[in-house]
This record gives structure tokens, C-alpha cells and sequence, in this order.
């Protein structure tokens, strides 16, 4: 493996097709991003208005000279992921590397929790990472290689209260890239988990504008003194790295790690 003068791997990805699970917006369209760049097929996934998303698609192509295509379908129904994994054998023919990076939050007290928002958190958050590697692993081990990088979180090593759900769906991701990383270790297929401290996305970046003007304080006190409380580093991460650790992760120089959970959260779970 080369490394480039901006200190980014420059390992190729070419020929291989990439499917990123929610990946129209945020940590997702940077680690699609990162990888067409390196010149890989993608397969983009995730919802938001039908214009944008075709702009993105056809731009990530034409930017970086590979084919993306595009799926709607949803991760909260084994139905949605089985579409998902037949757009990228129809498109591609192959699947070489899984992100499973869709995700969605709610918080409340345990008590107060809906279980319909209980059912829908382990349904995209785990079941899906489930229903993914499942019908993934067979196309990975007809081409005799494979990389699964599931996006968990520093939720997936401690708990937060009010957020029952996520925790507990972000706990049975590192459990279940575990067992994946044990039934595929002689097979060229990693599996590995990512833990991510808070990353700066247009989400993060919209909650920091509402509560600057519901408490009246100073955009960087916001960002410091209620976000990034527990996160020791003092700042977010950026999407462009979490692409980085997953080009990284896919990489040859990482064939050796699986079933490994890696904390990119500023030093949040060293507390
Ligand atoms: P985001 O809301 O910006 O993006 C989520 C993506 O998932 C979007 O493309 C959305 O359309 C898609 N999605 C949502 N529900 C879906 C469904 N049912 N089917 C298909 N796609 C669906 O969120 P993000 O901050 O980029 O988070 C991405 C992942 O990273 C999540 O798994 C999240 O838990 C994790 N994470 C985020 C942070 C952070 O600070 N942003 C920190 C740790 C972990």
C-alpha cells in the first residue's frame, strides 16, 4: 500500500463495488464518497428528495469516473435490505465491501420509550446489519474476498441514559461483528466495527443553531460545555475521517484485523 502526500491511503479500489447503507447524507455519503474517489462502484442507499439525490449520484460518478447507483430501499424491513442486495448484484455483478451505516436515534426516559420507536431502532440499527451480512457473505465468498465495516458508535461500549434503544441496538452490532469476523476468519473477509464519538454532520450542525437560540448561549459553549461534554478531545469528528478509517479498514495493510471494535470518539470511551 502507497501512501499519499495528504497522508490518505491511495490504495485502489477499482473493479470492486462498494454498498454503503444510509449513506444520502452525513458519515454515509463521506464514506461513499471516500471510496469512489479510490475508484470503487457504489451503491448509494438512503432517503431524502428524489432531485438531490439523483444530482449526488450522477455528480460522484462523473467526479470520480465510476458507476453509482441508487437504492431507496429500507433498512427497517428484511424486504427493503434483500432489494438493496439484489440492486448491486443487477448493477454490479458483485459485492466486495458492506458498510452498514444507516442509523436513526430517539431519546426518551425507559419508561416513556414507544415501543414502536424501540421496534423501529433495532430494526435499522441491528436487524438490518444482521439481514445485510447474511445475504452479503455468499457474493463476498464466490469472489473468495470481502470486507463488512459495520458504523456502530461509542453507544456500541457505553450506555447514555434516555437512549435505550440505540445503546442496546449499538451493543448487538459489536456482538454480531464478532460472530461475523469468527465465521469468516479463513476466508479473506473482515469484519470490523467502528465507534464514533460525536461527527460533525448537517444534523449536529442543525442541533447546535436550535440550542444556541433555546438557551441563549454562545454557539461554542454549545459545542464544548452540552455536545461534547463527555468527548475529552473537544471536537467532532469529520466524515472525511470516518471514510478514511473505512478506505483503511478495506485495505490490504488491515487484512489481518477482524472482529476488532475501534473507537474513533476523541477519547470518550477511555473515561
Ligand atoms: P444521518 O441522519 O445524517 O444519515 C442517516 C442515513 O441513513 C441517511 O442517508 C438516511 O436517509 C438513512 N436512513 C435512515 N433510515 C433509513 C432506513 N430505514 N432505510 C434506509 N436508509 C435509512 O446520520 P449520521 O449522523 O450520518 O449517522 C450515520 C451512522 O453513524 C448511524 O448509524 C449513526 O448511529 C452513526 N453514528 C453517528 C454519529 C454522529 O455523531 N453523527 C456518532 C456515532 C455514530
Amino acid at each position: 500500500m502507497e501512501s499519499a502526500k495528504d497522508g490518505t491511503s491511495s490504495e485502489t479500489f477499482a473493479g470492486k463495488t462498494v454498498l454503503v447503507t444510509g449513506s444520502t447524507s452525513g458519515i454515509g455519503l463521506g464514506i461513499a464518497r471516500r471510496f469512489a474517489k479510490a475508484g470503487a462502484n457504489v451503491v448509494l442507499n438512503g432517503f431524502g428528495p428524489a432531485t438531490e439525490i439523483e444530482t449526488l449520484r450522477a455528480q460522484l460518478a462523473a467526479e470520480n469516473q465510476v458507476s453509482v447507483a441508487y437504492s431507496p430501499a429500507d433498512m427497517s424491513k428484511p424486504e427493503g435490505v434483500a432489494e438493496l442486495i439484489g440492486k448491486a448484484v443487477a448493477e454490479f455483478g458483485r459485492l466486495d465491501i458492506l458498510v452498514n451505516n444507516a442509523g436513526i436515534q430517539y431519546v426518551a426516559p425507559l419508561a416513556e420509550f414507544p415501543p414502536a420507536k424501540w421496534d423501529q431502532i433495532i430494526a435499522i440499527n441491528l436487524s438490518a446489519v444482521f439481514h445485510t451480512t447474511r445475504l452479503a457473505l455468499p457474493l463476498m465468498r464466490s469472489h473468495g474476498w470481502g470486507r463488512i465495516i459495520n458504523v456502530a458508535s461509542a453507544h456500541g461500549l457505553v450506555g447514555s441514559p434516555f437512549k435505550s434503544a440505540y445503546v442496546a441496538a449499538k451493543h448487538g452490532v459489536l456482538g454480531l461483528t464478532k460472530v461475523t469476523a469468527l465465521e469468516t476468519a479463513e476466508e479473506n473477509i473482515t469484519c470490523n466495527a467502528i465507534c464514533p464519538g460525536y461527527v460533525f454532520t448537517p444534523l449536529v450542525e442543525a442541533q447546535i443553531e436550535a440550542q444556541s437560540k433555546a438557551h441563549g448561549v454562545a454557539r461554542e459553549s454549545v459545542v464544548r460545555d452540552i455536545l461534547l461534554a463527555q468527548q475529552p478531545n473537544k471536537r467532532f469528528g469529520s466524515v472525511e475521517e470516518i471514510g478514511e478509517i473505512c478506505a483503511f479498514l478495506a485495505s490490504s495493510a488491515a487484512a489481518g484485523i477482524t472482529g476488532a471494535s475501534l473507537a474513533v470518539d476523541g477519547g470518550w470511551t477511555a473515561h
